[in-house]
């Protein structure tokens, strides 16, 4: 069997690096043709030389240069940049699978792109279907592809559902950490630090993603991915908070019976599920050892100190590009408590305020989503300087 090759967009980032991990691993199985990186050139340099992908794309034109120089004429490889480059990287002829591991809303062209070549799409930005979740399944549907889902809640419920009827589910159980906050009260909510937020308890991940753990906006942009993902309405879509992060989501049925899937909390475990399922691949993971961990506790999340995952499924509710513009409030608000510029709780006070100005449009192309994207940036930034983010949540 030739090996299934391989785009990785993201390559340098925590799920690119673990793909790669995966990848080589399993090198009779699988072959990286392309793969682009964000401007950390020296980890990007590194990975094409292991890998010697017949393209790369980064960036910017200067980024793109710097590569250049740095590989020579040592190998055989296309340097591309911007977005036409990640396009191209997307939907490389040879190419069967892409994995669409880039962080934010920037991940929902050359997405799309790669699922209009018919590629496979190994799923971990959630982001696109957040953004665009009703144009990009229908893109799906009508080029046939396969969207296999990376992350681990909705890679665990795929699992959970095989052999299983659409019409005897009840709900999806998403499962959630809860974050490094999770038993803050809020007072202490508002003083933590970008360092306390960026410490995430049981997973190591961007720093995006793991801000919107804490706030716990993942799981809400979570909660958008699995109802695209699995076709199902919100109200059939719940969250419950598991700290130990074992379960990793479950599927209740009509008849009271809950399947679930667990594993050490390890991402490459959905990535090799979703690059090669319904074969298990073998990964080199310590074994869970359930009596040493002796239980496994749930709770309620708490909707007043964790607004940001009422506000996601409020999103949901407006529809068209409501949820678009959640995420783009979301992209710049993190960013700017990454940065010092608000507080922690500022975050949803921030998003909720750009949802609440903005007029739901209809999403009838992906061009609606990135005006609305756009139009959330700006309005966000706008803000940002005279929004009183002070006692208030
Ligand atoms: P990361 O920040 O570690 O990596 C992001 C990657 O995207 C990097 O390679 C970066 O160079 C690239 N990138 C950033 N901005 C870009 C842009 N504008 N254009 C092109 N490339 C750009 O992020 P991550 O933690 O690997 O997360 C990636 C995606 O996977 C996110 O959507 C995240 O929600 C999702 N995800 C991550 C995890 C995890 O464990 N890290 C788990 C589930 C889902
Ligand atoms: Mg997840």
């Amino acid at each position: 069997m030739s090996p299934r090759k391989i785009s990785v967009l993201g390559s340098t980032g925590s799920i690119g690096v673990s793909t790669l991990d995966v990848v080589r691993s399993h090198s009779d199985r699988f072959q990286i043709v392309a793969m682009s990186g964000g401007s950390n050139l020296s980890l990007l340099e590194e990975q094409v030389r292991l890998f010697r992908p017949d393209r790369v794309a980064v960036i910017s034109e200067e980024l793109a240069r710097e590569l250049s120089q740095r590989i020579g004429r040592d190998l055989d490889v296309t340097i591309l940049h911007g977005v036409e480059g990640m396009i191209a990287c997307a939907t490389h002829p040879d190419v069967e699978t892409v994995v669409s591991a880039i962080v934010g809303a920037a991940g929902l062209v050359p997405t799309m792109a790669a699922i209009e070549a018919g590629k496979s799409i190994a799923l971990a930005n959630k982001e696109t279907l957040v953004v665009a979740g009703s144009l990009v399944m229908e893109a799906a549907r009508r080029n046939d592809v396969s969207i296999y889902p990376v992350d681990s809640e909705h890679s665990a419920i795929e699992q959970s559902l095989c052999g299983h009827r659409k019409n005897d589910i009840r709900r999806l159980l998403l499962t959630a950490s809860g974050g490094p906050f999770r038993t803050f009260d809020a007072d202490r909510l508002k003083r933590v630090t970008p360092e306390q937020a960026l410490a995430h308890p049981n997973w190591e991940m961007g720093a995006k993603i793991t801000i919107d753990s804490a706030t716990m906006m993942n799981k809400g942009l979570e909660v958008i991915e699995a109802r695209w993902l699995f076709d199902l309405p919100q109200d059939q879509i719940e969250v419950v908070i598991h700290p130990e992060s074992i379960v990793h989501s479950m599927v209740e049925y009509v008849d009271g019976s809950i399947i679930a899937q667990m594993g050490v909390p390890d991402m490459r475990t959905p990535i090799a599920y979703a690059l090669s399922s319904p074969e298990r691949l073998s990964l080199d993971l310590p074994p869970l050892d359930l009596c040493q961990l002796g239980k496994l506790t749930f709770e309620a999340p708490d909707p007043e100190r964790f607004p940001c995952l009422g506000l996601a499924y409020r999103a949901l509710q407006l529809g068209g590009t409501a949820p678009a513009v959640l995420n783009a409030a979301n992209e710049i608000a993190v960013a700017s408590f990454l940065e010092g510029g608000i507080p922690f709780v500022g975050i949803p006070q921030l998003v909720r305020a750009v949802l609440e100005r903005h007029q739901v449009g209809r999403l009838e192309h992906v061009d609606d989503a990135l005006k609305a994207d756009l139009w959330a940036r700006s309005a966000a930034r706008e803000m940002l300087n005279d929004f009183c983010f002070e006692e208030s949540q």
